[in-house]
């Protein structure tokens, strides 16, 4: 259960935010089934998030239950560099932790965006994030430096 928006809504309580139908939840990844669920059932009416989940992410539940529709929450899928960024970010930690499942998650967030889990590959393999690490690369740094790839590597194809 220690997925981040978990983390972040746990000690939420809406006695102390009378406002929380006003707030806005944003995340990296788009929410899976546990977290959607979690952030609505908290009266949370607003999430923005970076990256489509193709492999967990729940956030089509908000158009196919009516419970949840009756909620109206408002879902805001951020720009398409954040989106590349995140499932660079994600796959290169996949590769880095070799999930048993990987190859079933990367053929899924293929679907999302192709050529960030090209680049999350090469980028993991040439061991590009863990010499950033090591360099104490900001993370401004390494996003741009990401990013250049990607954009650059999408001009050319
Ligand atoms: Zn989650």
């Amino acid at each position: 259960m220690a997925h981040a928006e978990m983390n972040a809504l746990i000690g939420l309580k809406e006695s102390e935010h009378p406002n929380i139908r006003s707030y806005i939840l944003y995340t990296t990844m788009e929410p899976c089934h546990m977290c959607f669920g979690t952030a609505v059932m908290m009266n949370i009416r607003n999430i923005h998030y970076a990256a489509d989940d193709g492999f967990a992410g729940a956030t089509s539940l908000n158009e196919k239950l009516d419970y949840i529709k009756r909620k109206s929450v408002n879902i805001v899928k951020i720009g398409e560099e954040l989106e590349a960024f995140q499932l660079i970010l994600q796959s290169a930690y996949e590769y880095k932790r070799k999930h048993p499942r990987i190859e079933n998650i990367l053929s899924r967030w293929r679907e999302v965006n192709n050529l960030a889990i090209d680049i999350a590959k090469e980028l993991y393999g040439s061991g590009y994030f863990e010499r950033a690490r090591d360099e104490n690369k900001s993370i401004e740094d390494i996003y741009s430096e990401v990013i250049m790839k990607y954009l650059n590597t999408k001009i050319r194809l």
